[in-house]
């Protein structure tokens, strides 16, 4: 079975053709799916009765299921996702007072081992394909229609479990469907692609024609101490990821984001802000200062209030944009990772 959720429009348009169609099937179907958000083909009443047996013979549609779902105070909802085949994945629904914003897993499990991520300890089982992705967003949607305030996801960001650029064709896949104008047609710069720093994948996405956007998690300024967090820094250290950042910012025509951690006495200090100052100078990117979640996994803490302003305050002064990223969720486990993590404990 083909799940329809999966497919990119080329790739549709592709498959109709195979199967005999006119190529507008696929748009026609998109806006079934998408538009309309028809739940089986037996609605799709502008097909034929004979195309929609096939259809049903061949493709499905088909959501992950919800395992867990938990909704904090703030109305972040957080769900644990079940896979086709038993694994399981996040995704995180945060309501900004501009829209519906939904941080999407790319993989199950993450090869990247960061010291300070509960996603990678367990090392990547899979591959998320385009279906599990799309998936995730259908689901928050369904939610959200429950809800009856007429709203859906507006952002998107690939910062959950997973490495985007470790998947890059699926993401790739994922990130033309959301944002086809009769696929979820989320806007390309609503959409948000966070790395540990594959610089291979940042040259091919500065090269992919979209308008969407990078994040780098950068969380260290010195080769010494991204080492220490980041094994990914052991093979693309800094001097090879700052250039292939402004060769993104070159080809791309992009700014990008750099996401810095903050954990306390580690890289939090007067030195690290000065240094950071300095790596990112060439750059034309902007600097958003994360509050550590803690967890049970590891001895890090997240730095106090006054030491995150403090650090504000000197990227501010050394003429780097910062900002501090609003918490969400804070009450529901919504550290990246617990949720799972918990689900695996019961
Ligand atoms: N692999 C990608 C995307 C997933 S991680 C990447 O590294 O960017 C998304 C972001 O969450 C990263 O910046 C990551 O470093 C950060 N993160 C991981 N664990 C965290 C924690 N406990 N608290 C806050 N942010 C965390």
């Amino acid at each position: 079975m083909i799940n329809l959720y999966g497919q990119e429009i080329n790739k549709l348009t592709k498959l109709m053709v195979e199967e005999g169609q006119k190529p507008y099937r696929a748009i026609q179907l998109y806006t079934w799916i998408y538009e309309k958000r028809a739940q089986n083909f037996d609605e799709m009443s502008d097909i034929s009765l004979r195309f929609r047996e096939v259809l049903k013979e061949k493709y499905c549609l088909e959501l992950p299921k919800i395992f867990l779902k938990q909704v904090s105070s703030d109305g972040t909802i957080k769900l644990l996702l079940e896979l086709k085949d038993g694994y399981k994945v996040e995704c995180v629904l945060m309501r900004y007072n501009y829209g519906c914003a939904a941080c999407v897993s790319s993989q199950v499990g993450c090869n990247m081992s960061c010291s300070f991520c509960s996603s990678g300890i367990l090392g990547k089982q899979r591959n998320l394909t385009p279906e599990e992705m799309v998936g995730q967003i259908l689901v928050i949607n369904n939610v959200l229609k429950e809800e009856n305030k007429g709203q859906r996801v507006t952002h998107v960001v690939v910062m959950g479990t997973g490495e985007p650029f470790d998947n890059y064709d699926n993401v790739m896949d994922f990130i033309r469907i959301i944002n086809h104008p009769k696929g979820l047609a989320i806007g390309a710069r609503h959409i948000t692609v966070s790395t540990c720093g594959l610089v291979e994948g940042i040259r091919k996405y500065a090269r992919e024609g979209l308008q969407t956007n990078l994040a780098i998690s950068l969380h260290a300024p010195n080769n010494k101490l991204r080492d220490a967090l980041m094994k990914i820094n052991k093979a693309y250290p800094l001097e090879t990821l700052m250039p292939a950042v402004k060769e993104y910012e070159e080809v791309a025509g992009r700014r990008v984001t750099y996401e810095y951690l903050l954990l306390a006495d580690i890289n939090d200090t007067k030195e690290c802000a000065e240094q950071l100052i300095e790596l990112i100078k060439g750059t034309k990117g902007y600097v958003n200062l994360i509050p550590y979640n803690e967890t049970n996994k590891n001895d890090y803490k997240r730095s106090s209030g006054n030491r995150v302003h403090a650090f504000l305050d000197l990227l501010t002064k050394g003429g780097v944009t910062a900002t501090i990223r609003k918490e969400f969720g804070s009450d529901i486990d919504a550290a990246c990772g617990q949720l799972k993590a918990k689900a695996d404990d019961l």
